[in-house]
């Protein structure tokens, strides 16, 4: 049986995810970037949540879970560094299962972001939540880990298949598509930035997005292609240094 993801705006441009196992009826939520946004959306759906599943240790992914379980009594799953701001009932790593009702998520060790950075991929639904580790068009910044770590936490996500949906934890797309723009000139990148202003502009959100989709059009994922003269985690961390650096 297959989830439902509830996708809900919160903060400045976080997005906040309820995913519901539709066999049971129970109900994750993926981070808590804002108790009250997050209790809202359980009491619009109407699910039963039992479990918080954290990607990693930042206020606007964690700062949330206190609330959040004291409002439901839910399980918090996630890595230990949550436990730097945050209470964390259950720590989990790299090639854990998760199970939200008969639904499984694979954890991915997806550091760079942060160090203990993980994402979780439901298999057989082939819907991947990743928090700040892959956006639509862009990647996180690595405040806490190296251009190599990052670029495997990448790589990772990037051998997912083509088809799996990826829910990442903000609404980046405008800014990384004008910088994409700056890096390379792609048919398929030109195309989609058009699509993603024209999105925006109207008010539209620009993710989930897909891995076919950004393998194609990422310049974090096409950094060996667009910097062939560097070892691939080299090419990386050149694009992830003028991203930053970047003023568009
Ligand atoms: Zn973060
Ligand atoms: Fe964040």
């Amino acid at each position: 049986m297959p989830i439902t993801v509830h996708q809900f705006a919160c903060l400045d441009d976080n997005y906040g995810y309820l995913v519901k196992d539709d066999a049971t009826g129970l109900a994750a939520a993926i981070d808590t970037p804002d108790a009250e946004a997050v209790l809202r959306a359980v009491k619009e759906t109407g699910w039963k949540l039992a479990y918080i599943f954290n990607t990693h240790w930042h206020a606007d992914h964690a700062g949330g879970n206190a609330a959040v379980k004291a409002a439901t009594g839910c399980e918090i799953i996630g890595p230990p560094e949550v436990t730097r701001i945050a209470p964390l009932d259950r720590p989990v790593k790299e090639g854990d299962e998760v199970k939200l009702g008969e639904t499984l998520f694979r954890v991915i060790d997806t550091g760079g972001h942060t160090l203990g950075h993980i994402s979780y991929y439901d298999g057989a639904d082939h819907v991947a939540f990743v928090g700040d580790t892959l956006f639509a068009l862009g990647c996180g910044r690595m405040f806490e880990g190296t251009a190599e770590q990052m670029w495997g936490s990448l790589s990772k996500l990037a051998a997912l298949p083509d088809d799996t949906t990826v829910y990442c934890a903000h609404e980046y797309t405008a800014a990384n598509a004008r910088f994409a723009l700056s890096v390379d000139q792609a048919p398929a990148l030109k195309a989609r930035a058009d699509q993603v202003f024209a999105a925006r502009e109207r008010g539209e959100w620009t993710v989930p997005t897909t891995i076919g989709v950004e393998k194609a059009t990422n310049p974090f994922l096409r950094a060996p292609v667009l910097r062939p003269d560097l070892a691939p985690a080299q090419a990386f961390g050149a694009l992830r240094a003028a991203k930053d650096n970047f003023k568009g």
